[in-house]
């Protein structure tokens, strides 16, 4: 089942005939590669090669594998060479630009332009910058016009918030954007006649590549982050799901990272196949924002967005004190975590664990404060938090999977958070909390809004007027209202 298979430690005791038999010679021989060669050999079976994948892609992968050893051993021997030139010798030559890999090497060919940077969160609210009336700031050769690029691009963004209403840009979620004046032109141009348009758009057909596990480049990836020594081996895979795939892992001891890669990881792969993209539309769906600029990339790029944004959504929750997966890199569409759990076994889902009353009690509280934490502390909500997202450990709740969580302010953030609310509080009445608010009441006290409706349609539709009203203030103002930070604080629940 797991792709990698686990290694069959049990020491087979067997009979004479046995010994002779080539069968077991075979299974000893596997064994021995296995050990020798637990990632290879992992590669090289399980259910990545079956069938119609064995093609040209997965040859040029072995390919680019052996290369890797041998520019590693190459490395070495330079690396030896170097030491016995250099000595003790005070002054030193340095091989360094003659060395075949480099720490995360970066990896050539067209796909490889990152949609952008990803050392910082493009998600938090930027403050917008102003030209004041003279035209530029700053002084001397440091001086800024109103034409530079940057704040001509953030304009820009700015200014397409206030399209006609029909055309969705989409929150943005306070990246920051800076779109060119042609760029900007071209969108104009394409909203204007997107309004005439209307719903003819249909999506093509899209045809994924069968369900497999990974593709050959992700196995690539993944063998470069135990070539590179930031993983030590990858055991198994823990979870298989529409959206992405989990892998466990032991960490490295790479020292060309500057932090400490825990011990065992957890390996998110996102799928790159258009048909769990589709899934994700209401997430992004007819953001032109991303659409436009994203237009040219393929759908490979576009899944690493989500991988991003998961990191991100996790560092700031990081910061705020959740307890959730640690991120320790992110490769593309591969985000390598902590693993939460012990020896492989990764923690329960709340929904699979047994607690006391006591313990369900704890959690709920927990959650609770996780939630207002979530919503104040880091400008989120979660959007797909229920007892499948949540794990037990080391006694308490742990959160996961949050690329797809958004700010308070996307426009169906709240009825995201309503459905949060709903789930949890379900659950927590099920198992027996009495102290469990409804989904209503829970609502409130983690928005800190105060919708008054006593009963699901019209808190519902409160909501909707909520973000209706949201939206159209985009739209006339070219920015949020601060409605969602609400002038007091809600109240913080505690045990
Ligand atoms: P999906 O989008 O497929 O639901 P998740 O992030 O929820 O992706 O991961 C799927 C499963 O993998 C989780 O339910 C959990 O069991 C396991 N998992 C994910 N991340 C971790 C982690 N950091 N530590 C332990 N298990 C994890
Ligand atoms: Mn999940």
């Amino acid at each position: 089942q797991c792709p990698w298979g686990a290694r069959n430690t049990t020491s087979i005791s067997c009979s004479l005939a046995d010994v002779m038999s080539e069968q077991l010679a075979k299974e000893l021989q596997l064994e021995e590669e296995s050990a020798a060669f637990p990632e290879v050999v992992a590669a090289a079976e399980g259910p990545f090669i079956t069938g119609e994948n064995i093609d040209t892609s997965s040859d040029l992968m072995l390919a680019q594998m052996l290369q890797m050893e041998f520019d590693r051993e190459y490395d070495a021997q330079l690396r030896r060479e170097e030491k016995k030139i250099n000595g003790d010798s005070k002054v030193s030559i340095s091989f360094e630009n003659y060395r075949k890999v480099h720490p995360y090497d970066s990896d050539s060919s067209e796909d490889e332009v990152d949609w952008q940077d990803t050392r910082h969160d493009p998600y938090r609210a930027d403050k917008p910058t102003t030209t004041p009336r003279k035209g530029f700031t700053g002084k001397g050769k440091d001086i800024t016009t109103k034409h530079d690029e940057v704040v001509c691009g953030r304009k820009n963004t700015a200014r397409m918030e206030n399209f006609a209403p029909e055309f969705q840009v989409g929150d943005g979620i306070g990246m920051d954007l800076k779109l060119s004046n042609q760029v900007f032109n071209a969108l104009k141009q394409h909203a204007y006649s997107e309004e005439r348009r209307s719903a003819r758009l249909h999506e093509k057909k899209e045809h994924s590549t069968a369900e497999k596990a990974v593709d050959p480049k992700t196995r690539l990836l993944l063998y470069k982050m135990v070539n590179a020594g930031m993983l030590e081996t990858i055991t198994g895979c823990i979870s298989t799901g529409k959206e992405s795939v989990v892998f466990h892992a032991y960490g490295g001891t790479s020292t060309t990272e500057d932090k400490v890669i825990p011990p065992e990881c957890a390996i998110k792969v996102f799928k790159t196949t258009l048909n769990e993209f589709k899934n994700r539309d209401k997430y992004i769906k007819d953001d032109y924002r991303f659409k436009d600029r994203f237009s040219k990339l393929n759908p490979r790029k576009i899944i690493r967005m989500w991988a991003e944004k998961e990191m991100h959504n996790l560092t700031r929750m990081q910061n705020a004190g959740i307890p959730c997966p640690q991120v320790v890199i992110l490769k593309k569409h591969i985000l390598v975590m902590s693993f939460i759990g012990q020896d492989q076994v990764p923690a329960p889902k709340l929904k699979d664990v047994t607690l006391s009353s006591e313990d369900m009690k704890k959690a709920y509280y927990q959650i609770l404060n996780m939630m207002q934490q979530l919503y104040k502390g880091c400008n989120l909500v979660h959007a797909d938090l229920s007892e499948y997202n949540m794990l037990w450990h080391n006694g308490k709740v742990w959160l996961i999977d949050v690329s797809q969580s958004v700010e308070p302010t996307h426009p169906h953030g709240l009825e995201f958070l309503f459905r949060d609310c709903r789930n949890v509080s379900q659950f927590f009445q099920k198992g027996g909390v009495a102290e469990a608010l409804n989904e209503r009441e829970l609502f409130n006290a983690v928005s800190g809004l105060n919708i008054t409706a006593d009963n699901e349609v019209d808190f519902q539709a409160e909501i909707e007027a909520l973000e209706k009203m949201n939206e159209d203030h985009v739209q006339n103002h070219g920015k949020k209202l601060s409605m969602f930070s609400s002038d007091g604080d809600p109240p913080i629940y505690n045990e």
